[in-house]
């Protein structure tokens, strides 16, 4: 049986998108060809790549409404790159919530005057700052809805009449937004789409075109919507793989089916580390992340034994963020509710032992 995989990434997808993704690399499409084999130009890449911009705006509710779908190489991290380059002209304005976001600030600085709105640095990115201002002459705000690293996760986007610019790396495609809020979406697609090696982006074509510099174009946006995300050479398997699990999302009932088990999930397992006294557990209670749960044991001398418990039930990947530490449960769409039932067994299980 598979284990219960709560690891952060990369990446945690649906069985059955595992087995059609095996079968496509030996033979795809019953030609006697892997789908690695064949070229990026054929008529069936051309048709999966298609499927993939398409499924991924449907999913989200932005078929024929301005937007564009891309899928790019370079990891998130290039998109904190590419963001500036592309839409930086004089100012933009970022909310720091961690690691992720101070990384695209850091990026951004090299394009413009940068304006951080609001941080929780001050209490280790445990929560996330309400009630900051955004100004108005800048070209672009910036936030990351989910915190990987800390379990936070953005309830409420601003306002604004600033172009709203948002990395949801770790959350994307696991609860019903309104994303046409958003002008700009960028996402890693290693954990809720498919393998590392691409890199989901979706424009609101409008926005682009306004900055004066020249953009390299590799780098460019309106580029790679020009070629239709096939500029140069597509990350065909990530690709391919990211459609299997768009269709799979699709078939179940899309978000609001995926919305509701997610909840369930991150309910079940975060009412477990509030009622267990062994338990606690890292961030503010209103800013808890449904896809990547952080806790401690607060009885540290319990540790070896509370590890060698769930290693034994079959649960992998349950270790914290080199960086924060204790543990982190990574509920991405394709983590079973029964998988959650099997921590929370292991949690009571220690309890009761400890009694
Ligand atoms: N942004 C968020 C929210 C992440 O969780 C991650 C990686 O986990 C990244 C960006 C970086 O992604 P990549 O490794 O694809 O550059």
């Amino acid at each position: 049986m598979k284990k219960h995989n709560f690891s952060a990434g990369p990446c945690i997808l649906p069985q059955e998108v595992l087995q059609k993704a095996s079968e496509a690399i030996l033979n795809f499409n019953n030609d006697n060809l892997s789908l690695i084999e064949i070229s990026h130009r054929s008529k069936p890449f051309v048709e999966v790549m298609e499927k993939a911009r398409s499924l991924a705006l449907e999913l989200l509710g932005l078929k024929n409404k301005g937007y564009k779908a891309l899928f790019l190489q370079g990891g998130a991290s290039m998109e904190f790159l590419m963001v500036a380059y592309n839409l930086l002209n004089k100012k933009a304005a970022y909310l720091n919530t961690g690691t992720w976001s101070y990384k695209a600030i850091k990026e951004a600085k090299h394009f413009g005057e940068l304006v951080e709105v609001a941080s929780s640095k001050d209490n280790h990115f445990s929560y996330i700052p309400k009630g900051y201002s955004i100004p108005e002459d800048a070209d672009y705000f910036h936030c990351t809805s989910n915190n990987t690293v800390a379990g936070t996760q953005m309830k409420e986007f601003p306002e604004t009449n600033v172009p709203l610019v948002c990395d949801m790396s770790s959350d994307i495609f696991s609860r019903q937004l309104d994303f046409e809020k958003f002008d700009l979406i960028y996402a890693g697609a290693q954990k809720n789409m498919g393998p590392a090696g691409t890199t989901l982006v979706i424009i609101k074509e409008e926005i682009l075109g306004k900055v004066e510099r020249h953009i390299p174009s590799m780098l460019n946006y309106q580029v790679h919507i020009d070629k239709d995300s096939m500029f140069n050479t597509p990350a065909v398997f990530p690709v391919y793989v990211s459609m299997l699990t768009l269709q799979w999302l699709k078939d179940l009932g899309g978000i609001p089916f995926i919305e509701e088990v997610n909840n369930k999930k991150a309910a079940l397992l975060y009412a477990e580390i509030d009622r267990n006294p062994l338990f606690k557990g890292m961030v503010t209670k209103e800013d808890r992340s449904i896809m990547n749960a952080t806790f401690t044991l607060t009885d540290e001398s319990l540790t070896e034994k509370f590890d060698k418990m769930w290693v034994a039930a079959g649960i992998n990947g349950l270790n914290g963020h080199r960086s924060v530490g204790g543990y982190r449960a990574s509920m991405y769409n394709a983590l079973p509710l029964y998988s959650v039932q099997a921590l929370v067994d292991v949690m009571q299980e220690l309890e009761k032992s400890h009694l």
